[in-house]
């Protein structure tokens, strides 16, 4: 079938079975579950292929956590679909006033490489759960994880309600210019770009996950192993290829030396080095880069003589060792987002530097603070716009379902994960519910003052 044909098939099944009966939408959200739970081991196999993902993050930023969505919504839908009753208007008394969950209909989903079961089969669950019909599109550069979802979607769903279309950016922007109920894009902003503008001409509504440079400020008084643990993890997960990886650090001038030295510590502790083995071997629990053109793109960013810690890379093997760099704010490290386990490092004296700085830039997906000064976190948590983030940690804001995740302006418009991945698939419709008694003349022809000033009392108590 191509495009067009597989769009229509879907097109008609959503007229004929909308809104789709909570018993099917269950059916389907099982399915995506033995899609994971059965074929873990080939999903663990094939994300290696594609780019070296350890077993461990496959199955922790992946597999787990869309399993973990699946039994979220499986746990609520029910309450989710009901209408929701919701306060009448004094001048439409008596009457029933409710929101109706409805699906979009069919719904483009477009995933990025970088978590490339997660950030498809996430956004799934709400399109589904929500009752939608679904194209998938995931991203060509994880090449073999593509195919096993091609292959899978194929085995276990009908395509009348779930279909994946593999292929690159061209195949991409045909699918963005046909009439889809919902597009969700996540990628790059520029990309996001081209995904809104195609979408603008069919009126279809986008929500885009997109990225940028979030930053991660260290505080004079933070825990500085705890610190450099965590903003290391966030750094390294995915060899730094993760939409909400700390981009770079600002680190209080006092204890920039004491950042450095613990950031050595803790990177010894996450990668020992026992045998004195190559890189190769000691970096084993570490991905490489997708492609040549990420590994080139980020290694023109710096130098390895300017490196702090690390600095090492092999373009045969696309690896690149967890690096620091202290830069000033015009090096070529702070000038797009690095995508990669290399952490800039610049200083800052006081809070205003900070909000300045930050604020002078794209909104970030991500921003983390470490500080034992809970005045200081808030401070800058309500003055900076961001899409989303920690104190005293990275990432973890992503693994709370009761948290919506999305950006703002480059980082994206739109949210999902757990209810609000439902509400992302779902229109709110609201209808006012009347009966036929009560029909009070007041509200229609001829009009007069007398029922003027019945308006302007009654409107007293709205
Ligand atoms: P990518 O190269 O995988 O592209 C994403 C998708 O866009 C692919 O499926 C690709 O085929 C498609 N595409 C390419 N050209 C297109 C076009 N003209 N029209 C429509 N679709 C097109 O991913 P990428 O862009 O390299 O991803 C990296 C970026 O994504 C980073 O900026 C990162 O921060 C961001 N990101 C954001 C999130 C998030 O959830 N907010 C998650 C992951 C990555």
């Amino acid at each position: 079938m191509n495009l067009q044909e597989r769009f229509n098939l879907q097109k008609s099944a959503f007229r004929e079975q909308n809104p789709m009966p909570l018993a099917m939408r269950k059916e389907h959200l099982h399915l995506l579950d033995r899609i994971l739970n059965d074929h873990e081991k080939e999903w663990i196999e094939t994300l290696h292929k594609d780019f070296q993902k350890p077993a461990f993050e496959t199955f922790i930023t992946e597999i787990s956590i869309v399993r973990k969505e699946i039994e979220y919504h499986l746990k609520n839908l029910q309450k989710w679909t009901k209408p929701e009753r919701v306060k009448s208007f004094v001048g439409n008394m008596p009457s029933r006033d409710y929101l109706y969950p409805q699906a979009y209909g069919v719904c483009l989903i477009i995933g990025a490489w970088n978590y490339p079961v997660n950030l498809i089969l996430q956004p799934l669950v709400g399109a589904l759960s929500a009752g939608n019909c679904v194209v998938l599109k995931p991203s060509e550069l994880a090449s073999h994880t593509a195919a096993l979802l091609t292959e899978l979607v194929e085995r276990y769903f009908d395509p009348s309600v779930l279909t994946v279309v593999q292929g690159d950016g061209e195949i991409s922007a045909e699918l963005t210019a046909m009439p889809f109920d919902l597009i969700m894009y996540t990628g790059s902003s520029q990309v996001g770009r081209l995904v809104m503008k195609a979408a603008a001409e069919n009126l279809t509504p986008v929500i885009l996950e997109l990225g940028g440079k979030s930053p991660a400020i260290v505080h004079d008084d933070a825990d500085m192993t705890v610190t450099a643990r965590r903003i290391w993890w966030g750094k390294c997960l995915n060899a730094g290829q993760t939409c909400v990886a700390p981009d770079y650090v600002m680190v209080h001038e006092s204890v920039k030396e004491v950042f450095i030295a613990a950031s050595k510590r803790v990177l010894g502790e996450f990668y020992p080095d026992a045998s004195g083995a190559n890189p190769q071997t000691r970096f084993a629990d570490m991905a490489r880069i997708i492609n040549d053109r990420h590994f080139n793109r980020i290694t023109k960013l710096f130098t390895s003589k300017e490196a702090a810690l690390g600095g090492f890379s092999d373009a045969e093997t696309r690896f690149i060792e967890p690096t620091l760099v202290e830069v000033d704010r015009e090096h070529p490290l702070m000038s797009e987002e690095i995508f990669g386990p290399v952490l800039p490092l610049i200083t800052y004296r006081n809070s205003d530097e900070v909000v300045e700085f930050v604020n002078s830039g794209e909104t970030p997906l991500a921003f983390y603070a470490f500080t034992k000064n809970q005045a200081f976190a808030q401070d800058l948590v309500q003055r900076i716009p961001f899409g989303g983030g920690c104190v005293n940690d990275t990432i973890a804001q992503l693994a709370n379902l009761s948290l919506p995740f999305g950006g703002q302006g480059n980082s994206g418009m739109g949210a999902y994960h757990g209810k609000t991945g439902f509400e992302a698939f779902s229109r709110k419709k609201p209808v006012v519910h009347r009966s036929f008694s009560l029909d009070v003349p007041v509200k229609y022809p001829p009009y007069s003052e007398s029922k003027l000033g019945w308006i302007r009392r009654l409107l007293k108590f709205a």
